[in-house]
């Protein structure tokens, strides 16, 4: 089938609901409008959903198959969750929602003027597809803040590869140190640094602080994995600093606790592959992780718009993109402000913008006057610091230890994307939870030749 057959059935398939629609319909045409959604990811997905019953085809394009719950990319990274346990198809997501077509493709462009999407989609390049309305949700990836050599010595965690090949890596220095007889270079494939101390950083550093303590302790012969040396390093003066400082204070006290040396206010001057300069100390470590800067999509060069510094679009209060009143941009990609501040690039503001900006397109195709400008509802602020301990803010709520990790448990079981998932993820949970085991110590390379 050809791409333009693709897009008419798309259309077809939401004449149906059309039918229903079209009596209040003022804008209605003879084709239902077609919606692009580029990102299945939190925003894209939450946008699609908000679609089902609109009188609009669906398209949504994304360049990998699945949809990713990234919060628990660090427990892939260290071994606790399989990758299959945190991502689903976006086809089977969506596979009941008629209007809906989904597609595998990288877009690399937008023409706004004349409303196309350019796409390579397997061998196929420039692939241009018309649109009525699009929403791009295509999320952020890592930034080295002007430092890009950095990158092939510090990879960071924002997808299911990154997350495999950091697992892969860990537990193969575990098994180099298990075989290395020279002191300092064992030593230095026990040393973990983390560079930024934002929830991500907090949260690989005292996963594989707990790591080494529980599941490695009785693994190995030769080493002592109590003996890894984790450093969490950020230029500011206190790790999570988007929370409270009663609650920052917490995590510092609770990371200390682990063994996690916290070491903060020096930039990192280096990376290379043998090790880190921080401030002015070199350290020797085979593993450096990248958990500090996130840099948004190329959205803001496809479109030839304003952007805010970071390189986010600057959208309106109704999430288009001015002069383009049916382009929206959501999430990580996008820059808002509201009460004079920006919104955060978290998973909640991209749910949130996604359902509005279907909830818009809905209302002007049905002829609905326009929704009010969009707000985003804060629910509260999540971090996790190793088994039993969590730190919590919300709605004036502060809270750390053992109920805030109960809370972030059954937040983050809660807003996994299937059923399925949800039990697999709990019973994993409770298995390495009492059994102090991990679900997928799996050190899975392609050989080359085999
Ligand atoms: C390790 C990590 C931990 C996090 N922890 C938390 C947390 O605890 N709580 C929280 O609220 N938030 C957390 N976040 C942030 C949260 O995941 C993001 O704010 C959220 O994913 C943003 O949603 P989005 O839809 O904008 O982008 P994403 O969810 O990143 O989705 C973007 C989608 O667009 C696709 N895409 C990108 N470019 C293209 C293209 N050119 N063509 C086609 N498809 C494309 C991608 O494949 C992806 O599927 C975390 C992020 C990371 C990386």
């Amino acid at each position: 089938m050809t791409i333009q057959a693709r897009m008419d059935s798309v259309r077809s398939k939401s004449e149906a609901l059309s039918q229903n629609s079209r009596s209040e319909s003022k804008e209605m045409t003879e084709k239902p409008p077609l919606v692009v959604i580029v990102g299945g990811g939190f925003g894209g997905l939450a946008a699609a959903k908000g679609l089902k019953r609109s009188p609009v085809g669906v398209l949504l394009i994304d360049r990998s198959n699945h949809h990713v719950f990234q919060p628990l990319l660090y427990q892939v990274a260290t071994s606790v969750l399989a990758p299959g346990q945190i991502a689903s198809p976006i086809r089977s997501l969506l596979a009941k929602q008629a209007n809906i077509s989904v597609m595998l493709g990288n877009v690399t462009g937008v023409d706004a003027a004349s409303k196309q999407i350019i796409v390579d989609a397997d061998d196929k390049i420039g692939i241009r597809i018309s649109y009525d309305y699009l929403i791009l949700a295509t999320g952020a990836t890592h930034s080295y803040f002007g430092h890009d050599e950095f990158a092939a010595f510090a990879p960071g965690l924002k997808n299911l590869s990154d997350a495999e090949s950091l697992r892969n890596h860990l537990l193969e220095v575990f098994e180099k140190a298990e075989i290395e007889d020279d002191p300092d270079r064992r030593q230095a494939l026990l040393t973990f640094v983390m560079v930024g101390a934002g929830p991500t950083g907090v949260e690989m550093a005292s996963a594989i602080a707990v790591m080494t303590q529980t599941t490695f302790r009785k693994d190995f012969r030769r080493i002592d994995p109590e003996s890894a040396h984790i450093v969490l390093a950020d230029m500011g003066s206190r790790p999570l600093a988007t929370f409270s400082e009663k609650l920052s204070e917490a995590a510092k006290q609770r990371l200390v606790s682990l063994g996690v040396d916290v070491r903060l206010g020096k930039p990192v001057q280096a990376i290379d592959r043998d090790g880190v300069v921080i401030g002015d100390e070199r350290i020797q470590a085979k593993t450096v992780v990248w958990t500090a800067g996130v840099a948004p999509s190329p959205a803001g060069k496809w479109l030839g718009c304003g952007v805010d510094r970071a390189g986010r679009v600057r959208i309106q209060p109704d999430l288009t993109v001015p002069d383009h009143p049916d382009v929206f941009v959501v999430g990580d990609t996008a820059s808002l402000d509201q009460d004079g501040r920006p919104l955060p690039g978290v998973a909640q503001v991209a749910m949130q913008q996604g359902k509005y900006a279907a909830l818009c397109i809905f209302r002007k195709v049905i002829g609905h006057p326009p929704s009010p400008p969009f707000r985003y509802f804060d629910k509260g602020n999540l971090a996790v610091v190793g088994k039993n301990f969590a730190v919590l803010q919300s709605a004036g709520v502060q809270l750390s230890g053992f109920m805030a990790w109960l809370v972030w448990a059954l937040i983050h079981i809660q807003f996994l994307a299937e059923t399925s998932l949800r039990f697999s993820v709990f019973l994993q949970w409770a298995w390495t939870y009492l059994s102090g085991k991990r679900g997928d110590r799996l050190i899975i390379r392609q050989r080359s030749g085999s």
